[in-house]
């Protein structure tokens, strides 16, 4: 029987196996354990069976109790079936792409993503015979212009990044239906906290749980979620290409996602007080951020969103390498830092991160200047952000 220690066994042996297994009742603790084991062992092939028929433990990369508590949670927060955890947020969207297409497929995608979602679609499927075009998903005549027959996949982001774009959801699900394509949308920017793309009419959510769900900056980690047809498909490649979240990750994240109500909502209401303490300023030639009476897409943003418009926004200063030194360096609260989603207000370039990859002049066409700064408004007092922001503009315009 598993767990028996026999008293004859030699000292280096007895080293291996007492305290292999918790001897008292462990069930319900209040705070969840982790499980790190690689395999859990079974009694017999009866009870090998038996986790089998019941998707219950034997190997890490199939199966995992923190993997599994993740999943719980994370078919709660986007209002899905089921859902997959990954590696991070790119295994999550390259597991549930590559499940859904095969050569020959047309995908349909936004234009402006983040940067290595669309390395994906053009240096990893193109080689594989899977074509991508590039639609603005503002735009629903230019999507709909750009659908194939062979369009098996529209893909976009809840709010796009950087240029913080808001596409109509529910519109874009009906081209989606019509096509019987499938529609996928990446919701790491407003997480189901804000707003769930699957009651949108996504038939699939993707998320990088390393930003705003985990919230914390200290774990990579990813998820699919979605009806549970559609997942068991991504899960079995998810196994074969082993795109699997690891168990301190898992725990981290759900642990993370425990605060994420209170952190987007605060993050959410500091960022719009952000953005209009930049609209106002002298020194800054346009703000994203679709609370915004100036936001192109407010209307459809009031409507997916409202109240909470999410802590990403990015704005628009002169093109000048000094003069954005210099105001990177005169921040005192915020600094640069490649990732979003965190408890502290971060800045990035995107010039130089998330679309480093993209040739310039589809950069520039796709609206993404060289003098954009993206921000992730984190849950400071919202008067210490305006102030940092607004004393570093003042230093590097040299007031
Ligand atoms: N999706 C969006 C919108 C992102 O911003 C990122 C990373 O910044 C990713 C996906 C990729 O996530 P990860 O770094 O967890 O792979």
């Amino acid at each position: 029987m598993l767990g028996n220690i026999e008293d004859e066994w030699e000292f280096a042996t007895k080293l291996l196996s007492e305290g292999a297994y918790f001897t008292k009742e462990t069930s319900h603790p209040e705070a969840l354990p982790i499980h790190m084991s690689t395999a859990h062992n079974v009694a017999d092939l009866d009870d090998l069976q038996k986790r089998y028929d019941e998707g219950g433990f034997c190997y890490n990369r199939n199966r995992n109790p923190n993997r599994s508590a993740l999943i719980d949670l994370m078919n709660c927060l986007e209002g899905g079936e089921t859902s997959i955890a990954c590696s991070s947020g790119m295994g999550a969207i390259s597991s549930a792409i590559i499940a859904n297409t095969k050569q020959g497929d047309h995908i349909l995608s936004d234009r402006t993503l983040y940067g290595e979602s669309i390395e994906i679609f053009t240096d990893i499927l193109g080689k594989y015979g899977v074509e991508t075009t590039f639609a603005d998903f503002t735009d629903l005549e230019d999507v709909e212009s750009k659908i194939q027959k062979n369009t098996v996949i529209f893909y976009t982001e809840t709010v796009a990044n950087p240029l913080i774009a808001v596409p109509d959801l529910k519109a874009v699900s009906e081209l989606a239906k019509n096509q019987k394509a499938l529609l996928i949308v990446d919701n790491t920017f407003m997480t189901g906290a804000l707003v769930q793309p699957l009651y949108l009419g996504a038939d699939l959510v993707v998320n990088s749980l390393t930003k705003f769900a985990n919230g914390h900056s200290d774990a990579v980690c990813g998820a699919v979620t979605g009806k549970k047809e559609l997942i068991k498909k991504i899960y079995d490649l998810q196994v074969l290409l082993g795109t699997q979240a690891d168990p301190f990750s898992s725990w981290l994240v759900s642990r993370g996602i425990r605060t994420l109500d209170l952190r987007v909502k605060k993050q959410s209401k500091n960022a719009e007080a952000l953005a209009e303490a930049l609209e106002a300023c002298q020194y800054v030639k346009k703000v994203h951020y679709p609370s915004l009476k100036s936001h192109a897409e407010h209307a459809i943003a009031e409507k997916e969103f409202a109240p909470y418009y999410g802590g990403m926004l990015s704005f628009e200063i002169d093109e000048d390498w000094d003069k954005m030194n210099l105001f990177f360096r005169s921040m005192n609260l915020a600094h640069y830092a490649m990732t979003l989603g965190g408890y502290r207000t971060t800045l990035s370039y995107p010039v130089m991160s998330s679309h480093e990859s993209v040739p310039e002049e589809e950069r520039l066409k796709m609206g993404i200047t060289n003098g954009l700064l993206r921000v992730s408004v984190g849950i400071e007092e919202e008067k210490d952000i305006i102030h940092d922001f607004l004393h570093a503009l003042e230093i590097a315009y040299g007031k």
